[in-house]
């Protein structure tokens, strides 16, 4: 049974979650200062955080970016305000998600399967990695496509490496940068654009009507794990 732990400060939005997920069958805990938060974490056994952004004591953005440093539990923001999603979706923060308040209880519960489903299956994707007809062999330096070596630069390789062992995440370019880019810090965020394009041509002489590769608008990127809803 999944454990989830909510840290909002509202009790009666606390409350709420907490019913609602306990209804889907999850193993709930509840608690309302960011700081607590951070040492409940990283005592482990936590599979999935509910994380509102106006606590108390720390900004929810600043819980979530110390969290970065040493976990990779899925992360789930509730925001009251339109203006934060732009910086949950434009910061490296490592957000997984993200509602705004009011929200449907049913809805967080429904984010929160889609999260662990993905992350259960990034979690036993098999080495070397075959997504969207695409095969990484990392430690190779090698990606096919449907069984065929593509001839890709350093940065070609390394961009679709990471798209690959993320299938559907969604990437925005600053993220890539950091990712990628993390040797090459004079490059700006053009640079992804131009290498996704690059990409896309080399792909499409192996595939010449499917494109794995998802354009989000105003958000980045991702990997279609079935190209055909390209
Ligand atoms: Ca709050």
């Amino acid at each position: 049974m999944p454990t989830i732990l909510i840290v909002e400060d509202e009790a009666a939005i606390a409350d709420t979650l907490l019913y609602a997920l306990q209804a889907e069958g999850f193993a709930t805990e509840w608690i309302s200062l960011g700081r607590d938060a951070l040492a409940r974490l990283d005592a482990g056994g936590i599979d999935c955080v509910v994380l509102d952004i106006g606590l108390p004591d720390l900004r929810g953005f600043d819980v979530c970016r110390e969290l970065r440093k040493t976990s990779d539990v899925p992360v789930l923001f509730l925001t009251a305000r339109s203006d934060e999603i732009d910086r949950i979706v434009g910061l490296e923060i490592g957000a997984d998600d993200y509602v705004t308040k009011p929200f449907s209880p049913r809805e967080v519960a429904t984010r929160i399967k889609t999260i662990l489903r993905r992350t259960a299956r990034q979690a036993t994707s098999p080495t070397p990695a075959t997504i969207a007809g695409l095969t990484l062999d990392r430690a190779a330096g090698r990606i096919a496509c449907h069984g065929q070596a593509l001839t890709l630069t350093r940065y070609e390789f390394l961009l679709l490496a990471e798209l690959i062992e993320h299938p559907e995440r969604i990437f925005n370019r600053a993220q890539l940068m950091d990712r990628v880019w993390q040797d090459a810090l004079d490059t700006d965020e053009r640079t992804v654009d131009t290498h996704i394009k690059t990409l896309r041509t080399k792909l499409r002489a192996v595939l010449p009507d499917l494109d794995p590769i998802v354009t989000h608008r105003g958000l980045g990127y991702s990997l279609c794990r079935i190209p055909s809803c390209a």
